[in-house]
């Protein structure tokens, strides 16, 4: 998969405007600011491919993205848990992302994106928790990884995935990563090209 040719497809604000199920697609999810939108970018070499905001929680769309080949895609979701987003827009939030991971027969993974500072808030225990109950496969991007030195960012990467391997098993994977150094976008790429072409 080329990723640097990943193109702007479409948004949708309710699941009936979603495109057409693909034949496989990969969904970023994460707190507002967790650096999901960096992430996008760097694994796709496009600086404007996901919009990164300074008002974080705005985009309340589901983001498509087409790849290079035929069918595959990768979806940004909301961000969640912006604390000036209004109530209301919260729930009406959860209810498009509930149904776009309940009813996205194309969904074949989930990748999480939390900051490597703060991971498993209850956002995070949520999408963890869905995954345990449905299967579906689940990779987590411990992002802002320059934020902490070696020694300490290793050590929440092997605690989180020896708390996560133990509810998820081998369906979950986990790496650290971060946009403002480029690291770990090879083994990003890496994972995501297994899941959208097994
Ligand atoms: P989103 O709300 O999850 O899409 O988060 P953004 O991608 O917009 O990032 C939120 C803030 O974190 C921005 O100020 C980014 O510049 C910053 N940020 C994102 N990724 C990284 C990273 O890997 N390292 C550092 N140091 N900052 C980052």
């Amino acid at each position: 998969i080329q990723f640097n040719q990943a193109r702007y497809a479409t948004s949708a604000d309710k699941l009936s405007q979603c495109p057409a199920d693909s034949l496989a697609e990969v969904a970023f999810a994460g707190r507002s600011n967790a650096g999901k939108s960096s992430a996008i970018n760097t694994l796709t070499q496009n600086g404007k491919l996901a919009r990164t905001s300074k008002t974080p929680g705005r985009t309340q769309l589901i983001n498509f993205f087409d790849l290079n080949l035929p069918g595959l895609r990768l979806v940004d979701l909301p961000g969640y848990g912006y604390a000036k987003v209004p109530v209301a827009m919260k729930t009406h939030w959860q209810q498009h992302l509930d149904t776009y991971l309940q009813k996205r027969d194309a969904l074949r993974a989930v990748v999480l994106v939390m900051d490597i500072r703060h991971p498993m808030k209850e956002f995070d225990e949520m999408m963890v928790s869905w995954c345990q109950k449905t299967g579906m496969r689940l990779h987590v991007l411990l992002t802002k990884a320059d934020k902490l030195t070696r020694g300490p960012a290793q050590s929440t990467l092997l605690q989180l995935r020896a708390q996560l391997q133990k509810r998820l098993g081998d369906r979950v994977t986990l790496q650290t990563f971060s946009s403002l150094k480029n690291q770990g976008v090879e083994e990003l790429r890496a994972i995501i090209s297994d899941i959208l072409l097994a």
